[in-house]
């Protein structure tokens, strides 16, 4: 029999990550769908892969919090088994703004949701992926965003600068552990239809800036999760350390 295909999605209660589970949940993985507020849209969305026959479990944590994450990790252990795919896609913006207005506590706020959690969430995976440490391998996908590459000026440059981080997480994990059957492979979207974009003041944000996208429109959650699935799936099995832009061009 082959081993049960287990993936952690962090942020999955909604948006990008909801989506994610979904997809991954139709590919036949056991999926835990990581949340840390908002137990009903969790909730909502394992109720959806339930009833399209898919298993999986919600496990509330708070990734950037170290122990939330060894919790994270243990429960799926236990439950799941040894997870196979890590999605880091949780994340957090604020409100636009210019450097000059950002508190200590902003920016630090930025950088524990979006780049401590990765870390962290990365260490626990590679714990147990590593055939040197007698794992069976697996994959990461790290969820970053075109704004590693703009930089976000007068809107969120934290922001910008946290995934500017994934980024080189990205490349230097995927060299650490490219002996040990480990794959790592970043996603970077542009501007995607979710919830994100109320969370910094401008909900309509996309329709302002459609008109610069050279594609002119927005993308689904969903088109985003295609790539995460390509990613993380066997067809890009020589794929490590690789940047998929989902941005319609820009
Ligand atoms: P979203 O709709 O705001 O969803 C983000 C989810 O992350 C929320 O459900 C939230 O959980 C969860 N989350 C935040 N901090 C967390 C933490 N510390 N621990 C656990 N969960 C946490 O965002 P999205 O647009 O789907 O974005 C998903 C990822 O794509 C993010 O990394 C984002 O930076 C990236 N991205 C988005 C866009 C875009 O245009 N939307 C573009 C580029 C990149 P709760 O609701 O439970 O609090």
């Amino acid at each position: 029999m082959s081993k049960q295909k287990v993936a952690i999605i962090t942020g999955a209660g909604r948006g990008i990550g909801a989506a994610t589970a979904k997809l991954f949940a139709r590919n036949g993985y056991a999926v835990c769908i990581n949340y840390k507020s908002d137990e009903k849209s969790a909730s909502q969305v394992a109720k959806s892969i339930s009833a399209d026959g898919g298993q999986c479990i919600t496990v509330q944590a708070d990734v950037s919090f170290e122990s939330d994450v060894e919790r994270l990790f243990t429960t799926v252990d236990k439950v799941l088994g040894t997870v196979t795919v890590l999605v880091n896609n949780a994340g957090i913006l604020k409100k636009q703004s210019r450097l000059e207005d950002m508190t200590a506590e902003r920016i630090n706020s930025i950088l524990t949701n979006n780049v401590t959690s990765y870390f962290l969430c990365c260490r626990e995976a590679v714990k147990r992926m590593s055939t040197q440490r007698d794992g069976s391998g697996g994959v990461i996908v790290n969820v970053s965003s075109a704004a590693a590459r703009s930089g976000s000026p007068n809107e969120y440059i934290d922001y910008a600068a946290s995934k500017g981080a994934i980024d080189t997480l990205t490349k230097g994990l995927s060299l650490e552990v490219a002996a040990e059957g480990i794959r790592v492979n970043c996603v970077r979207p542009g501007l995607i239809y979710t919830d994100m974009h109320a969370d910094g003041g401008e909900p309509e944000r996309i329709e302002r800036l459609k008109h610069v996208i050279p594609m002119q429109r927005g993308g689904q959650s969903g088109e985003v999760a295609e790539a995460i699935y390509w990613l993380a799936c066997e067809k890009s099995s020589f794929s490590t350390g690789n940047f998929l832009d989902l941005a319609g061009g820009l």
